[in-house]
């Protein structure tokens, strides 16, 4: 597979639900990768990536950003309330706001600074325990929430049950954003993206698929 390989299934996909030729954009997962394999993406030139832990975000970021211009980076793991003034002077784009003390510490930081980052709320889709994001029943009133304490919510996010059938997730969180005026969908990865695609995604986030399988080891 690879960068080439994706970028084109997403383009067959858009054009077999008859959606807009790139209306749905490729988030590429580079957590865990070797540097190298980063360094060659941004060689291809693209510029859109997600991590998922703000210290390894800063650890290898902030160097790209001085090399690459142009670099778009979004915070798809959860955010500790401590580590919140890091990750906005990181990333362009927090998708895991999953709760109102997180909101409020974002507010008071965009009050402080003058901005804020775009922001996607997380719904737990599969309310599972171990799982962060908001519980579906609850997130209208989260969202009027955020949207109260102006904070710029532009979509929704979900990781759905690895065991289950996804696209009921990414129906649920699309019919969510429907009726909260959302216009973004953060779902699908690199075993579903194109089910995600075909539910209504606009950005998908793609890991090992474009870099090759995470060495944990
Ligand atoms: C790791 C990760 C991905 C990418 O997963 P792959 O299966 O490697 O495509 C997507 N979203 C989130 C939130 C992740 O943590």
């Amino acid at each position: 597979m690879g960068l080439t390989d994706i970028e084109s299934r997403i383009r067959a996909e858009e054009q077999r639900q008859s959606r807009a030729p790139g209306s749905v954009r490729l988030c590429a997962i580079s957590k865990v990768q070797p540097q190298e394999r980063i360094e060659a993406v941004l060689e291809q030139g693209h510029r859109l990536f997600g991590e998922n832990k703000v210290q390894e975000a800063a650890g290898k970021w902030p160097a790209f950003r001085e090399r690459f211009d142009g670099i778009e980076l979004h915070l798809v793991g959860p955010l500790q309330t401590n580590k919140t003034r890091q990750a906005i002077e990181l990333f362009d784009v927090i998708q895991t706001l999953d709760r109102a003390k997180l909101a409020r510490t974002l507010a008071r930081l965009r009050d402080e600074t003058g901005s804020c980052p775009d922001l996607f709320v997380q719904v737990n889709t599969g309310e599972e325990t171990q799982k962060a994001g908001i519980l579906p029943a609850d997130a209208d009133a989260f969202i009027a929430e955020c949207q109260g304490l102006d904070l710029p919510v532009i979509g929704l996010m979900c990781i759905p049950p690895v065991d289950e059938d996804p696209a009921q997730h990414f129906a649920l969180l699309n019919k969510i954003a429907g009726r909260n005026g959302l216009p973004q969908l953060s779902m699908g990865m690199s075993a579903d993206f194109e089910t995600a695609i075909a539910q209504g995604a606009t950005l998908v986030r793609v890991g090992s698929a474009i870099f090759g399988e995470r060495d944990y080891g």
